[in-house]
């Protein structure tokens, strides 16, 4: 078995048309798989928050191994993740074309794709996972200071007044902090 390398890493396209991505048994085996070559490793264990709740997880379990940790222990390891890539772009020595095939991310990815399919997506979550919608709709709203929304249109720029007064805040602007309000209340 080669251990690691120096090369850049094959990434396997996420399989998601395939019924067989969304089995929650066949999901489950991957997450016990993948969090204990992890637990093995701890290579990653300051990168982000979801390793070290990964870890504890391994740590406060009776034996300290995988046979008594719960999977239901799982989802805030994942819900930690904000997929920056991190772990398996520059940390990880058994991404494929290694044999383990580690894909952190793609497999937190694919954790929130089954809850979704489910109908666990919480609302503010699916609303920010709209994309395009969002950014088309933010584009079209007026600035302040400006009577309508237009994208070629230069923002006005407003003077300092010296006494660190808050530019107010946007349609859009207040849209994305009521939809962060409710994420944060869903959590
Ligand atoms: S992709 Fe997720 S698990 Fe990997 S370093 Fe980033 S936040 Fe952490
Ligand atoms: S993602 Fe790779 S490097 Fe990071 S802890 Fe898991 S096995 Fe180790």
């Amino acid at each position: 078995m080669r251990e690691g390398g120096l090369e850049a890493p094959t990434r396997h396209p996420l399989d998601w048309r395939n019924p067989a991505f969304y089995d929650a048994d066949a999901l489950d085996d991957e997450l016990r798989r993948v969090f204990d070559i992890c637990h093995t490793c701890r290579r990653c264990f300051n990168l982000c928050d979801s390793f070290p709740r990964l870890f504890v997880l391994f740590d406060e379990s009776d034996s300290g191994e995988l046979d008594s940790v719960d999977s239901l222990g799982f989802k805030p390891v994942i819900d930690a993740c904000t997929l920056c890539d991190m772990c398996y772009m520059t940390k990880c020595p058994y991404v494929p074309p290694h044999e383990f095939n580690i894909d952190f991310p793609n497999l937190m990815l694919r954790y929130r794709a089954v809850e979704h399919r489910v109908g666990k997506t919480g609302w503010a979550q699916a609303q920010l996972a709209r994309t395009d919608r969002n950014g088309h709709a933010d584009r079209r709203l007026p600035r302040p200071g400006q009577a309508g929304g237009d994208r070629h249109r230069p923002r006005r720029i407003r003077p300092y007044d010296g006494h660190g007064a808050r530019r107010p805040r946007s349609p859009g602007r207040r849209f994305r902090v009521a939809i962060s309000n409710q994420l944060k209340a869903e959590r």
